[in-house]
């Protein structure tokens, strides 16, 4: 269990670092056994396009990660000014290369290039980030696939914390198609009745307050208040913004302890889960190709 065990009257706190490891030496533990045996690791391709620190440094994370647990991992940077033509034959490239199970194109991309159209270029059972068109409706559609990583996080620490998801009211705040749209779906797929709230959401706070889970992947430093919260509520906060200085999530953390049955911290909370999802995209695209 990654939340802290607490009385009634208290918030936990779920540990999404220590939830993450856990996962992270079961993906290990496969991949020395199949190595062990002369297969070859799982291979996450990650492509950087121009110099932006922070994708920069989110990459160094996830090939840290691929590291850890023993995939193999490479990167391909393209220049700020490369054009959409040069990013597409490279997505292409890596499609065809047997050698790559997995490929993330790390986003934000640079003005002129398309980021749905490179999204789409990505062979389906490669598109580890779940980024795709194919991928996408297969969510839709109730079908299987390679979902985004996120979501699957959040899905992860909900069942992991034994938070009921059938017939529970959930609010989801935000409609990105990385975050809001994908984990409304999947919990819909577990039969919690979904409201999707966004910028033009009319009494916000009224309809978090229904909410048995509530999730905010919005991007506004604590827009929600504790006085949002219903009493026990499930909260995940998967914002990650700055406010004077200081990394904060979309909730506000101290104002809802004592109120929220459980919550995600902004810090070691969604994130670690994101990257280990990813990696678990990347084990189940490899173990689909060793299959076929
Ligand atoms: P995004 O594409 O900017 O989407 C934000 C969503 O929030 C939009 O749907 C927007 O509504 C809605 N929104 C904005 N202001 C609002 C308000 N005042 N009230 C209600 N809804 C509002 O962002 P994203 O990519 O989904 O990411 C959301 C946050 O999660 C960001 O802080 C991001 O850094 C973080 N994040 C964290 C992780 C992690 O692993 N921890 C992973 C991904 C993202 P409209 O659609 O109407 O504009």
């Amino acid at each position: 269990m990654p939340a802290t065990p607490t009385s009634p009257r208290e918030t936990a706190v779920v540990n999404g670092l220590e939830l993450a490891q856990t996962l992270r030496g079961q993906i290990a533990a496969e991949v020395s056994a199949a190595t062990a045996q002369g297969r070859r690791p799982p291979c996450l391709c990650v492509v950087l396009v121009g110099d932006d620190p922070a994708s920069a440094s989110y990459i160094k994370g996830k090939r840290r990660a691929c590291k850890r647990v023993g995939f193999e991992s490479i990167e391909h940077k393209l220049s700020e000014d490369c054009t959409q033509a040069q990013l597409l034959e490279l997505v292409a490239k890596l499609n065809d290369d047997e050698g790559v199970d997995g490929i993330l194109v790390q986003l934000p991309l640079p003005a002129g290039i398309d980021a749905a159209r490179v999204a789409a270029a990505i062979a389906p059972d490669k598109d580890v980030d779940g980024v795709g068109p194919l991928n996408a409706g297969r969510l839709l559609t109730g079908g299987e696939g390679l979902f985004p990583c996120t979501p699957l996080g959040i899905m992860e620490i909900l069942d992991q914390s034994g938070v009921p998801l059938e017939g529970a009211q959930a609010v989801v705040i935000g409609r990105s198609m990385i975050v809001g749209k994908p984990i409304a779906l999947l919990l819909q797929r577990r039969n919690a009745t979904v409201t999707m709230c966004h910028s033009r959401t009319r009494n916000l706070p009224a309809l978090c307050r229904q909410a048995d889970v509530l999730v905010a992947g919005v991007g506004v430093p604590k827009l929600v208040q504790g006085d949002w919260i219903k009493p026990g509520a499930a909260v995940i906060d998967v914002g990650v913004t700055h406010l004077d200085g200081e990394p904060v999530g979309d909730v506000d953390f101290d104002a809802a302890q004592g109120i929220a049955g459980l919550i995600t911290p902004h810090r070691r909370g969604v994130g670690p889960m994101t990257i280990t999802m990813l990696l678990r995209n990347t084990l189940r695209a490899w173990q689909e190709r060793n299959r076929s």
